[in-house]
C-alpha cells in the first residue's frame, strides 16, 4: 500500500512539474492569447490575500468533505450490511458520475476546442471524446487483466496449499469441499477489498487532475472580483468531491495511516494548485497553447476513467448486486440518491 501512495506521490510531481513547465515555455504568446488579460478589478495584493483566504478554507472544506463519510462508520446506522450506508455510497457514486460528465469532460472540450490553438487540427477532430474513449477503454483493460492475474496467483497458491495435506485421505472428501468453499469465498472477500482499493486509488489519481487544474487557474487569476465567488464555489465543490472520494476510501478499508495520507492528498491538491498559480502567476497562462494542450489531454483521460468507473465499477456493481437486486424499494430510494450527488456535483459546475 505505502508503495502505492509512493507512485501516487510520484506521479502528482510529474503532473505538476509537466503543467509548470508547459506554463514557462508559452511566457511569450501573443495577444489575448498570452498571459494577463487584465479586467477593471485588477488589484494584486488584494487578489493574493484572497488566495492566501482561499488556501485555508479549501484545505478545511475538503478535510470536512472527505473525512465526513470515514466518521459515518462509528453511526450505528451506517454499518455496511444496513440500508443507510448503500444510500450514501449512492451518492458518492453520483458526485463521480457528475465530475467525469459535468466537469472534467466540459473542461476539456473547452481547452482543446479553444480559439487559442492552430485550427487545424484541434477544431477538425474530437480529440477530448477521442481521448477519453481510449482511456476508459485502457481502464477496462487494466481492470480485467489485473483481476485475472490476482485470481489466478492467489487461487492457485491457495487450492495447492489446500488440497496437498489431505490428498488421498478419502474419509475427508467432504471436509475438504466444505474447506475449499470457505476458502474460497474467504478468496471472494479479499478480491473485493482489493478491487475496492484500487478504486479508491485510482479515483484519486482522476479527481486530483481536476482539482489541481481549478486551484491552478485560481491561483494565476488577479482579479479579486472573479476570486471571491470562486473560493465561495471552490469550498462547496471540494466539499462535495471530497464526500464522493471519501465514500470511496470507506469501503476500501484501509487502515488509519493510509485514510490520512488520501485524505491529507485529496485536501492538499487544489490548495497546492493555487500556491503553484501563485507562484507562477508571471508566466503561467491558462491560453497559452501548450497549457491548453497538455490540461485538455490530462482532463480528457481522467474524464474517460472517472466516467467508465462511476458507470461500471461503482453503479453498476452495486445496482446489479444482491443487496440492491433483492430490494425494489431499496433500488428506487438509491436512484435517488444518485440523482441527489449527481445533482449537486452538476449544479457546482456553474462556477468551476
Ligand atoms: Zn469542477
Amino acid at each position: 500500500m505505502v508503495s502505492r501512495s509512493k507512485l501516487s506521490l510520484t506521479l502528482f510531481f510529474i503532473l505538476s512539474s509537466a503543467l509548470l513547465t508547459s506554463g514557462a515555455s508559452d511566457a511569450g504568446s501573443p495577444s489575448e492569447c498570452g498571459p494577463g488579460s487584465m479586467g477593471i478589478c485588477y488589484n494584486k495584493s488584494e487578489a493574493l490575500r484572497l488566495k492566501i483566504i482561499a488556501i485555508a478554507a479549501i484545505l478545511i472544506t475538503s478535510m470536512i468533505g472527505v473525512c465526513f463519510p470515514l466518521f459515518s462508520r462509528s453511526v450505528p446506522l451506517l454499518q455496511p450490511n444496513r440500508d443507510l450506508f448503500v444510500l450514501v455510497k449512492a451518492f458518492a457514486s453520483g458526485v463521480i458520475l457528475a465530475t467525469g460528465y459535468m466537469h472534467v469532460m466540459p473542461d476539456s472540450f473547452d481547452c482543446l476546442r479553444s480559439l487559442c490553438l492552430p485550427e487545424n487540427p484541434w477544431r477538425k477532430f474530437p480529440f477530448t471524446t477521442f481521448v477519453a474513449m481510449l482511456s476508459a477503454t485502457i481502464t477496462l483493460m487494466v481492470d480485467s487483466f489485473a483481476s485475472s492475474y490476482y485470481k489466478k496467483c492467489c487461487l492457485d497458491e491457495n487450492v495447492a496449499g489446500i488440497v496437498e495435506p489431505v490428498n488421498g485421505a478419502v474419509d475427508s472428501e467432504n471436509a475438504l469441499h466444505c474447506h475449499v468453499r470457505n476458502n474460497k469465498r474467504d478468496e471472494e472477500a479479499t478480491m473485493q477489498l482489493l478491487r475496492n482499493r484500487i478504486i479508491a486509488e485510482v479515483l484519486e489519481m482522476g479527481i486530483i487532475v481536476h482539482s489541481i487544474v481549478i486551484g491552478l487557474s485560481l491561483g494565476a487569476s488577479q482579479n479579486p472580483c472573479t476570486i471571491k465567488p470562486l473560493v465561495a464555489a471552490l469550498c462547496f465543490h471540494q466539499m462535495f468531491e471530497g464526500m464522493g472520494l471519501g465514500g470511496c476510501i470507506l469501503q476500501a478499508e484501509y487502515g488509519n495511516k493510509i485514510k490520512a495520507i488520501m485524505v491529507f492528498f485529496f485536501s492538499a491538491t487544489t490548495p497546492f494548485g493555487i500556491a503553484l498559480g501563485i507562484a507562477l502567476s508571471h508566466v503561467y497562462s491558462d491560453t497559452s497553447p501548450t497549457a491548453l494542450i497538455v490540461v485538455g489531454l490530462l482532463n480528457a483521460s481522467s474524464a474517460g476513467l472517472l466516467n467508465y468507473m462511476a458507470l461500471v465499477d461503482l453503479l453498476a456493481h452495486d445496482f446489479m448486486g444482491p443487496k440492491l437486486q433483492s430490494s425494489v424499494k431499496l433500488q428506487l430510494w438509491a436512484y435517488l440518491a444518485v440523482l441527489l450527488g449527481a445533482g449537486g456535483m452538476s449544479l457546482m459546475a456553474k462556477w468551476a
